[in-house]
């Protein structure tokens, strides 16, 4: 439009493909922060206070269980926000949300949020289709949790990392890694190491490196492709690697 130029990429693509004038204002209030490992963001019937934009960091949504099991059964990186049940008119949370891989995200106050959603109808379109997007995640994941063995599990979330992060290298320990597949660390590092001798991944204390993407593709059971398959179907952009990172 004349007189006016493209904003800035955020690194964000739910920033960044958001519609409408409402998220361009929002913009301003936008302020950079650096998560760090294992940092809780929403908590169990905590306020929700704010929404974030990964830029590099992994944030994940677990169930725990009262024993203490934990499942993972959502994911988030630079293709989305947390918080989008704030949008919904959801105050407080229902699970916990968790630094997963430490890195840069843009927060915004959960209300500015919700009234930018409010007063744009462009804008609550685009993040009603991003609400569908998670369901259908957390769907998948319901499933893949309870149908698959855990080395292809391991391999899809590893690849589904991989895509939000941006990097081949990922901060993240086995421990943290077995409480997202909701399996005892044993059978983390049995499935890891198998991926190593398979000349996939190499792992070292604290962080797993990506060393061939395509083998880890074909280890990985059939749920990463069709959740990235879904996912631009319904949000009309990709969150694999090399599909839509704009820069
Ligand atoms: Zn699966």
């Amino acid at each position: 439009m004349m007189g006016t130029s493209a904003p800035r990429l955020t690194g964000n693509l739910f920033l960044d493909r958001a519609p409408g004038n409402a998220m361009s204002e929002l913009r301003h209030s936008l302020a950079p922060v650096t998560l760090e490992n294992a940092r809780i963001i929403y908590d169990y019937g905590q306020p929700m206070d704010r929404v974030l934009f990964p830029v590099g960091s992994v944030i994940s949504v677990v169930l725990e269980m009262s024993d203490g099991a934990t499942a993972e059964v959502g994911i988030i990186g630079r293709e989305g926000m947390t918080g989008m049940a704030i949008a919904l008119g959801q105050s407080s949370s229902n699970n916990r949300t968790i630094v997963q891989i430490p890195d840069g995200a843009l927060s915004l106050p959960a209300d500015e949020f919700r009234s930018a959603v409010e007063s744009d109808p462009e804008l609550k379109a685009f993040s009603l289709r991003y609400a569908q997007a998670v369901f259908m995640t957390t769907l998948h994941l319901s499933a893949c949790n309870s149908l698959h063995p855990i080395n292809a599990r391991c391999a899809r979330w590893l690849l589904m990392a991989h895509d939000r992060v941006g990097e081949n290298l990922l901060r993240l320990t086995q421990e943290f890694l077995s409480q997202m597949l909701g399996v005892r660390r044993a059978s983390v590092v049995v499935a890891a190491s198998e991926l190593q001798a398979a000349g996939f991944i190499t792992y070292t204390r604290g962080q797993i490196t990506i060393l061939n993407r395509s083998g880890l593709e074909s280890a990985a059971c059939e749920c990463y492709e069709k959740m990235e398959r879904e996912w631009k179907k319904i949000m009309g952009y990709s969150v694999r690697k090399n599909g839509a990172i704009v820069l």
